[in-house]
């Protein structure tokens, strides 16, 4: 429940910014539409100079994790861990209307975002397999628990990276006050995420060294850009009032409520098998932008988000 600090470009507004703060992290919280990176984003990453970072080298280790109901196909795979559902079936009639709205208004549709078309409005797959979350976390950690060379150390917060010179050495870390270090013998993986992980090197001495000082952390290594530049999908919400029912209506009365979790338990169906995100589609904001460079989510329900302090680590 983090919040940005104060974006002076949008009026000073803080911006809400989750992230999961479990096993699994985001990806055990999030709304799980399964959606890649766009091809040209990819390609983009290539051409600034990354090679082996192009759609065409990344494309194999995306069929290679995914289990997807189309099968081998040029842009699918079979075998993966992560299970690929469809919603068309389940989706709210509501998504199904925004949909053919889309096609009456003259924009492309797709049925796969992940395949050879990603423009236009439809309905999107899940990473869930029989109505559950079938995620990082669930698919590849707890198969991998019996492992003897791997240990989990739950309710940790890691405070700071330690260093042997300019050398990541181990960790220090906490658990209800408790204090705790970890050595490594090989090497430390640091996979906090887009948002902690920069602020867990500051707090290890990697960052700008004046931000640093201001906070009395001894500098390890110079890096300015640390913490800086973050670019975010940034997310614009839009509520209109239906003349249909929508899950608002069906899931507010108790029988609704009753309704749907039966349909979950009985037949693993229902909006409780599903994300709350069941249609939208990419989109070109002008004619002229060579890509698609809007997303939309249509939901069939509006939800408020929490308003909450800001979180802390
Ligand atoms: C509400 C929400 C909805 C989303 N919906 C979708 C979606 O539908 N489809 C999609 O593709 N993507 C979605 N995303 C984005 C996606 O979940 C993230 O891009 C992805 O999970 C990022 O993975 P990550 O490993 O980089 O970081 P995270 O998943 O954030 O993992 C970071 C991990 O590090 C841990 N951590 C952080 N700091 C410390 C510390 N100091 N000590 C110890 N542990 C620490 C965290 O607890 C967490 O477990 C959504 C994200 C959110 C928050």
């Amino acid at each position: 429940m983090y919040y940005s600090e104060p974006e002076a470009q949008l009026n000073n507004r803080q911006l809400y910014c989750p992230r999961g703060k479990v096993q699994g992290g985001s990806g055990s919280i999030n709304a799980m539409i399964y959606m890649r990176g766009q091809p040209h984003d990819f390609d983009d990453w290539e051409r600034a100079g990354n090679r082996g970072w192009g759609f065409r080298d990344v494309l194999p280790y995306f069929k290679r994790l995914e289990s997807h109901p189309a099968g081998d196909t040029k842009y699918h795979g079979s075998k993966g861990k992560i299970r690929i559902s469809s919603m068309k079936e389940g989706a709210h009639a509501i998504c199904r209307t925004f949909v053919e709205g889309a096609r009456q208004t003259g924009f492309p549709l797709t049925g796969d975002f992940n395949g050879e078309h990603y423009e236009g409005a439809g309905i999107y797959d899940l990473n869930a397999r029989n109505g559950e979350r079938s995620s990082s976390s669930f698919e590849y950690l707890h198969p991998a628990l019996s492992r003897k060379n791997l240990r989990i150390e739950r309710n940790v917060t890691v405070r700071r990276v330690l260093f042997d010179g300019k050398r990541a050495m181990g960790v220090q870390a906490s658990r209800k006050g408790e204090a705790l270090q970890f050595r490594a013998k090989r090497e430390v993986i640091m996979s906090a995420g887009a948002v902690d992980s920069p602020k867990l090197m500051q707090l290890s001495g990697l960052g700008e060294h004046a931000l640093l000082a201001k906070h009395g952390i001894p500098v390890v290594h110079e890096l300015p850009a640390v913490g800086k530049n973050l670019q975010d999908h940034l997310c614009v919400s839009f509520y209109y009032r239906a003349t249909v029912k929508t899950l608002n209506d069906e899931l507010r009365p108790l029988f609704g409520k009753v309704k749907a979790a039966l349909q979950y338990l009985t037949a693993r169906k229902g909006p409780l098998s599903m994300s709350v995100n069941q249609s939208g589609g990419f989109f070109k904001g002008d004619t002229a932008e060579a890509e698609p460079n809007l997303q939309l989510y249509f939901n069939p329900l509006s939800y408020r988000i929490p308003k909450s302090s800001k979180a802390q680590l």
